[in-house]
């Protein structure tokens, strides 16, 4: 009754709006948001009907090669049925709007090949416990111009300089109004580190609708660029091989669905992190070799991976600290219940938002189960740690390689439960298929290959 009602309104707002498409998009098992687009006309039954898709469309890798999946064949159809609360109009493209979806089976029920259900599992799973997953994505991305022999960075200054804000201002500041008149609610604009590198960080809302929300930030922000300026926008991980990497860092709190309080946050406590935060960034640290194939899935996502590069390489946790990947971050003065939460800097814009956010979840709420203590936190890059304080704070390294990582979580069962059994399967193959494929062509072949794909 709800969803009619909602569906009714959006209905008419299209007509009211004169909209012509409608993009039900969803995100793949690769990290690219594909979909497909409704005509107004046909609008207020598809609404609710949702389009028909090929299983075989989620078995298609990074590089659009059609990898065999068992049960993801060109045989039979699931459908696209979009989420009217994803519903926004697109404000670089004329008379069109664009929702999220679920691929769901004919019948409505759950299909094991799409990548929100899994996310939504994952939430449902923690609400039985009484927790609400909070989280946002504070994504950096490249402005760059489209040259003969490649991509090179729009415009260079200095990091964090005034000088790079003027000139990097119309774009940001029309990216910045797309988003917001989509309802997105931005923190930060911020002129980063590599030439041409920016970051916009977007306010937290719960797990599913962050998730939405960077999808739509990643379609706004390369949308904007290419459409009204003609620029290409690059949220790969490493566009450029001598250049700063970019992340998509994960932040994340739990809050009580009963008192709306953060359960991270403990006043007694003079880090103010609570016992609960400590038993989640252990399970994240269990669970991390595996978890970095979700969150950190492409081959290219290895590139941006080392050392003092702020995008963690060791599996390690620290208060404020910018090289281990997962990082507490200072709660403000005032607003320290709020604000207090947990930042996973080994994610990047690569990945899939609703696969990322529910290993994690599965992995932190696992560390709660189990009770898990946290090593020590590390007080300074792991690197540069005396061999007596490494092994107090249990530093490890991570998974060096892409494969490496893959064979991690298929041994991490909680992970690929998680997952389901068909998602498993047609993730590690599509993945490694991805693997064999830029290992065939190459590191300079695979950046250009993704450099705008996200
Ligand atoms: N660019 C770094 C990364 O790849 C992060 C820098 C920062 O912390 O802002 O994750
Ligand atoms: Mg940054």
């Amino acid at each position: 009754m709800k969803d009619e009602a909602i569906n009714k309104g959006i209905v008419a707002k299209v007509e009211a709006l004169d909209i012509r498409l409608i993009r039900y998009l969803y995100c793949d098992l690769a990290g690219v948001i594909r979909g497909k687009t409704v005509h107004a006309s046909q609008f207020p039954k598809k609404i609710s009907e949702g389009v028909g898709l090929t299983r075989a469309q989620n078995a298609v890798n990074l590089f659009e090669e059609l990898v065999p999946v068992e049960g993801m064949e060109p045989v039979g159809e699931v459908r696209i049925i979009p989420d009217p609360e994803t519903f926004t109009i697109l404000p670089w493209v004329d008379r069109t709007a664009g929702m999220f979806s679920d691929l769901l089976e004919q019948d409505g029920s759950e299909w094991g090949g799409c990548t929100r259900s899994v996310l939504k599992r994952a939430i449902d799973f923690a609400a039985k416990q009484g927790i609400e997953v909070m989280a946002a994505f504070e994504t950096e991305f490249y402005l760059a111009e489209e040259r003969e022999g490649g991509p090179i960075p729009w415009k260079d200054a200095p990091v964090y300089s005034s000088s790079g804000m003027d000139r990097a201002s119309e774009v940001m500041n029309s990216i910045v109004d797309n988003l917001t008149t989509q309802g997105i609610i931005v923190e930060q604009a911020i002129n980063e580190y590599g030439p041409g590198q920016q970051e916009i960080a977007i306010k937290y809302d719960n797990a599913l609708r962050a998730a939405d929300l960077h999808l739509k930030f990643r379609d706004t922000v390369r949308g904007t660029a290419e459409v009204e300026f003609g620029l290409l926008a690059s949220l790969a991980p490493k566009p450029f091989p001598n250049g700063v990497g970019s992340g998509a860092h994960l932040h994340f709190s739990l809050w009580s669905i009963e008192n709306k309080t953060n359960l991270f946050y403990n006043p007694k406590d003079p880090t103010k992190l609570s016992e609960l935060g400590l038993n989640f960034v252990a399970g994240v640290l269990d669970h991390l070799p595996g978890l970095l194939a979700l969150t950190c899935p492409s081959y290219v996502s290895h590139h941006r991976l080392k050392p003092h590069s702020w995008a963690g390489t060791t599996i390690s946790w620290g208060y404020d600290n910018r090289e281990c990947a997962v990082r507490v971050a200072s709660p403000f003065n005032g607003r320290e219940m709020e604000s207090i939460n947990l930042e996973l800097k080994t994610c990047d814009g690569s990945t899939n938002p609703y696969l990322a956010l529910a290993g994690l979840i599965l992995a932190g709420l696992d560390g709660v189960a189990r009770k898990l203590k946290p090593p020590l936190p590390a007080h300074r890059d792991p690197e540069y740690l005396t061999n007596e304080e490494k092994t107090l704070c249990q530093i490890r390294p991570l998974p060096s390689s892409h494969l490496e990582a893959l064979e991690a979580l298929e041994k991490d069962v909680l992970l690929t439960n998680g997952l389901g059994e068909l998602m498993t399967r047609a993730y590690l193959a599509t993945r490694r298929a991805e693997n064999a494929k830029a290992k065939l062509e190459g590191d300079e072949w695979a950046r250009l290959a993704t450099f705008s794909t996200f």
